[in-house]
């Protein structure tokens, strides 16, 4: 549901003459925004800073959750701001903290609303700082970004993981084993021969770059359109995701709770795999389009859970097997010369990986699209 646009082509526009809480640039105007490509229907942001917009969509919220029993709301659009200038708003013009109060307001009417029927999750869209206290989960799709960036323009790194993990959960990817959905509100000419086709295999290693980099940054799994028929048709990559989902749930203390710590070195060089680049719902107008990108064979990153307990963690992205050996940094992992390794793996299954503490050299040898987490210390570990 998103939290600042209204249709200024519905009904409800008119009738409740909403263009008085819309936001307003410095003449007075609104400013429409058009996001279906289909319809080309205007939108028109509303005013955070209104009591009208702020009950408006917290009844929405009341019913979507009261009434349809929904566990949670993505309030699309969450993290923005927006500089409104209309006087008559009470709120000082252009710039201030009018926003973030609104939104503040907001969330814990929504919460007051529902708090008899459930506890309700509240998600945003991006991670922004001033959002943290107000939201449950924060859409974090970088991830995934060769699937919709400019090829060469941006490499994700996990800076906002590093500084504010464990005050949010970060969440989604547009890591997809198919073709965009089709919705049948679109024209029907747009239509795909076959719906939500699979993609080619060779793009597979794309798809496990992106759930090894939501696991080892920390972030809840997510996998896009899932179907249950790819069990069978794509058992590998399902497998892999499913592995990774297991070992986070493992491995809670370090990647849910833990602060992030700066990552080990792998000393790898990196490797072309095949992209594919698509929009993930204007996809029907245009061809899927591919390169060839650089990536690392084997991610890593390291967690100091909330009892000071260090985790290394490693995904061998590939599907060869893999040896490597790290450096740890001693004062960082808090390594002391009596430091046992103890690893976990989703299936509790050997693991060929060696702790030398004299040399704090970590020694790893993962197989074909495994991945692991290496406890250092003495750490009773749950099984
Ligand atoms: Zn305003």
């Amino acid at each position: 549901m998103n939290q600042r646009l209204w249709g200024m082509t519905t009904r409800s526009w008119a009738d409740e003459n909403a263009e008085r809480f819309a936001v307003k640039d410095p003449a007075g105007k609104v400013h429409p925004e058009v996001y279906n490509s289909f319809t080309k229907s205007p939108c028109a942001s509303m005013c955070m800073g209104t009591p009208f917009w702020r009950g408006k969509y917290a009844g929405l919220a009341e019913q979507a959750v009261n009434g349809l029993g929904v566990d949670g709301i993505y309030m699309d659009q969450a993290c923005s701001s927006l500089a409104c200038y209309d006087p008559a708003h009470g709120h000082p013009l252009g710039g201030g903290s009018y926003w973030m109060g609104g939104f503040r307001l907001l969330q814990a009417d929504i919460r007051e609303r529902t708090k008899a029927a459930r506890q309700v999750v509240l998600a945003g869209e991006g991670c922004g700082e001033a959002w943290l206290p107000h939201l449950d989960l924060m859409l974090s799709l970088q991830v995934s970004m060769e699937r919709y960036a400019q090829p060469g323009a941006w490499e994700p790194i996990p800076f906002f993981h590093a500084v504010y993990h464990g005050h949010g959960t970060f969440y989604g990817n547009y890591s997809s084993l198919t073709m965009p959905p089709y919705d049948d509100l679109w024209p029907a000419e747009t239509a795909p021969k076959e719906p939500m086709k699979l993609l080619d295999q060779k793009f597979s290693a794309q798809f496990r770059l992106e759930q090894a980099r939501a696991f080892v940054w920390g972030q809840q799994p997510t996998l896009a359109n899932f179907r249950p028929s790819q069990f069978e048709e794509r058992a590998g990559e399902i497998a892999f995701a499913l592995r990774l989902a297991r070992l986070r749930m493992q491995a809670l203390p370090w990647l849910q709770q833990g602060t992030m710590l700066r990552p080990p070195a792998t000393g790898l060089p990196d490797e072309a795999i095949d992209i594919s680049r698509l929009s993930i719902y204007a996809g029907q107008q245009e061809p899927l389009k591919q390169y060839g990108k650089p990536c690392p064979p084997v991610l890593a990153s390291a967690w100091r859970a909330p009892d000071a307990s260090v985790a290394v963690v490693l995904v061998n992205v590939t599907d060869q097997a893999r040896q490597l050996s790290l450096h740890l940094d001693r004062a960082t992992c808090g390594i002391s010369d009596t430091d046992r390794l103890s690893v976990l793996t989703a299936d509790n299954s050997h693991s060929g990986c060696a702790f030398q503490a004299d040399g704090d050299q970590l020694a790893a040898d993962l197989a074909p699209e495994d991945a692991c987490i290496c406890l250092l210390g003495s750490r009773q570990l749950r099984k």
